[in-house]
């Protein structure tokens, strides 16, 4: 008996690593155990035995939802709760819609391919499909007349979801439905992909091709072999199948990788890799988050538990992909260790967001690179930013705002967020938007971007609520003279001169603001002057009170939570 070899794989480039996250799900998904280290994942040989299965249930069972197949056979409880006395016209146009999918689907090339591979296959589907008619009703018939006709298709209907909800039927049918959804956008041409392998059982051809060469490799003695895995420096014995692969299968990469050069992928038809690094480059796929035509994965290669954990982001099929690229955000942000960020300028690369566009042939992957900077203010502003999410404010031209996204994306794009607060507060004067809580969370944010990107423009949290409060007094002393009238005049200039940067209109609006109530203006607004982006969040914090914001939590400002108002 030989002796149980071990499997290591260890963290590498993101493509790597995305396949190793995708064996990690694949595993975790059927309850396997395997070893999580800091920088790579350890697994027993036993473990891939009937892998192919593993593989497969994995995509069935995340992307159910998203399939064909489901949409088909969720038609049942219609048809279950069909009474034949409250039919009406929209019944009809359902029934005849859902037959005009069902056609086009059972007679598209991919379900075709797999009816050749269903064994014992007790009804033939084309046949089946070829009695589905849509209803019809002349004139002159009432709905009555034609029951008979929508009874027969409910029938028919009903026999083929019963068949393809058959274990063997839907087996083969969804294994086709997710290769079309979801693993082509990434690999092609190989294994049970190859155009030849069509009509092949999946499960097979994918045991043939990834996990027999494992097997056989891990139990030979490679000490004469001459040549070296180009990914994991394993050796190999020959440059040719089943001893080696090439990468030609994966689908376009191109040129942002973050520890290969461009040249590299220029010659990667001559690059040679193990059966190890074969079978995980096959799982790229599971390490992805798919929503339709598009794929997220997030990169960072500090640890694999984080790594793992932060492209665990739950979808389901109404999910958006700007959704999950929010919550891919909001992942990253929550996962963020302490040690990590400390650690940050020798530990770690930068984190990369990986984003697959299918439909964009040229360069169908484009990569967010969140810098050590940005990281380390979006940790910092962790709790903050949770404030944010799910966030929606709706504008003059009728389109929404994603204020948690707008914000990561201004930090992402390493730019500061007042045009933003100009935005939101413009809504919050035309009362379309109340939460001016979040505003002044904005405004923290910024200042703390502010402070690390350029340093010395930060202010203190204390000189944030003191402004606040000051434009608070200033709208009571207006209330107490009976003036409250003239607020959104003195709002409005205030907020276009911030607009424009144009520090002397908004000192001319201060002063005479002041001057009607015989005050002078705060010293905090002199002392600003000096530098455009702290008078800009002076002037934001200003206008928070001058809203109608109250400053008013001296005692808790450990606790951030306490900063919403609503
Ligand atoms: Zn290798």
């Amino acid at each position: 008996m030989r002796k149980i070899s071990k499997i290591r794989l260890e963290l590498s480039d993101w493509l790597y690593n995305a396949g190793i996250v995708g064996i990690a799900n694949i595993l975790e998904y059927s309850e396997k155990k395997f070893e999580k280290k800091l920088n790579y994942i350890e697994f027993d040989e036993k473990l891939l035995e009937n892998f192919e299965e593993m593989y497969f249930k994995y995509f069935i069972d995340k992307y159910l939802k998203f399939t064909s197949w489901y949409k088909i056979v969720s038609f049942e409880d219609y048809i279950m709760n069909f009474n034949e006395d409250e039919i009406k016209e929209k019944d009809i146009e359902k029934i005849n819609s859902y037959i005009e999918y069902t056609k086009k689907r059972l007679t598209s090339s991919s379900y075709k391919s797999g009816y050749s591979i269903i064994k014992f296959g007790r009804l033939d589907l084309l046949k089946e499909e070829k009695k589905l008619k849509k209803i019809k009703k002349t004139k002159k018939q009432t709905i009555k007349d034609i029951i008979p006709n929508i009874k027969g298709q409910l029938d028919i209907i009903s026999n083929i979801i019963y068949f393809l909800k058959e274990d063997e039927v839907k087996r083969i049918i969804l294994a086709k439905n997710i290769i079309y959804d979801v693993i082509a956008k990434f690999l092609k041409d190989v294994s049970f992909l190859h155009k030849n392998a069509n009509k092949n059982d999946m499960y097979e051809e994918y045991k043939n091709y990834f996990i027999n060469s494992i097997i056989s490799y891990i139990h030979e003695d490679k000490n004469n072999f001459s040549y070296n895995c180009f990914n994991c420096n394993r050796k190999i014995s020959k440059l040719s199948k089943p001893a080696s692969y090439d990468l030609t299968w994966l689908n376009k990469i191109g040129v942002d990788m973050s520890r290969k050069t461009s040249h590299f992928w220029n010659f990667y038809g001559d690059t040679f890799i193990c059966p190890i690094c074969n079978l995980v480059y096959s799982c790229i796929p599971a390490g992805f988050t798919v929503v339709r035509d598009k794929g997220l994965f997030i990169n960072q290669n500090s640890d694999v538990k984080t790594l793992i954990s932060i492209n665990s982001i739950a979808i389901d099929h109404n999910t958006k992909f700007e959704e999950l690229e929010e919550k891919s955000y909001y992942a990253v942000s929550e996962n963020l260790k302490q040690s990590v960020v400390e650690n940050m300028e020798k530990e770690i690369d930068n984190i990369q967001i990986v984003k697959l566009d299918s439909n964009n042939d040229r360069r169908p992957y484009t990569f967010n690179v969140l810098s050590k900077n940005k990281l380390k203010i979006i940790y910092e502003n962790k709790k903050l930013l949770r404030y944010l999410v799910n966030n929606y404010v709706k504008t003059d031209a009728g389109d929404y705002i994603n204020v948690y996204s707008e914000v990561i994306k201004r930090l992402y794009d390493n730019k500061n967020q007042f045009d933003l607060i100009n935005k939101l507060l413009y809504l919050n004067m035309n009362e379309k938007f109340t939460r001016i809580g979040n505003i002044k969370i904005i405004i923290k944010i910024n200042n703390d971007y502010l402070g690390g990107i350029m340093k010395g423009k930060m202010i203190s949290y204390n000189t944030i609520d003191k402004l606040q409060q000051l434009g608070f007094e200033l709208r009571k002393a207006y209330e107490v003279k009976n003036s409250k009238n003239k607020i959104n005049g003195i709002s409005y200039r205030l907020l276009n001169a911030l607009k424009t940067k144009n520090t002397n209109k908004f000192m001319d609006t201060l002063i005479n603001a002041y001057m009607y109530l015989n005050k002078e203006i705060p010293i905090e607004f002199v002392d600003g002057l000096k530098d455009e982006d702290r008078f800009q969040t002076l002037g934001y914090s200003f206008l928070l009170g001058l809203q109608g914001e109250s400053e008013k939590r001296d005692s808790n400002k450990e606790n951030e939570g306490d900063e919403i108002n609503e």
